[in-house]
């Protein structure tokens, strides 16, 4: 069972109790600038659903909100002009879950990164 909170920051973004900048949104997803940007372009992306985190999402979300999910990030990244199919140079998605991975909203959410060269996936820091 999933221990959603419903006061986590991204839940109040979706009502409409915090402002965003909103990049995209459509019935399964809303697209946003997150607040502090590590990339010149740093976009999350999250379902309109309550889910925790990927976990979460993937097992109890239907069909149709898990497609219409994935459909809405190359419409973001089409529409921010940074995919190399719209002109750009690509992309990063990430997605954090749970503790060791810095997970800090426990709303499923993906981070979109680019507008320069995001250099290898990880800092080595074994
Ligand atoms: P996580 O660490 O959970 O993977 O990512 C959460 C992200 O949410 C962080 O990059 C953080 O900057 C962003 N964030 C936290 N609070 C807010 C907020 O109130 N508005 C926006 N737009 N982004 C936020």
């Amino acid at each position: 069972m999933s221990n959603y909170d419903n006061q986590n920051i991204f839940a109040k973004i979706l009502r409409g109790d915090i402002p965003c900048e909103k990049i995209y949104e459509d019935e399964y997803v809303l697209s946003f600038k997150d607040v502090n940007p590590q990339a010149p372009s740093h976009i999350l992306i999250i379902p309109k659903g309550a889910y925790t985190d990927i976990n979460d999402f993937i097992e109890n979300a239907s069909n149709e909100e898990i497609i219409g999910f994935n459909r809405a990030i190359p419409v973001v990244a089409h529409q921010l002009g940074i995919s190399e199919t719209s002109g750009g140079k690509g992309y990063r998605l990430i997605s954090n879950a749970g503790s060791e991975a810095h997970q800090t909203v426990a709303h499923f959410h993906i981070h979109l990164l680019a507008g320069r060269n995001l250099g290898p996936m990880l800092v080595s820091i074994k």
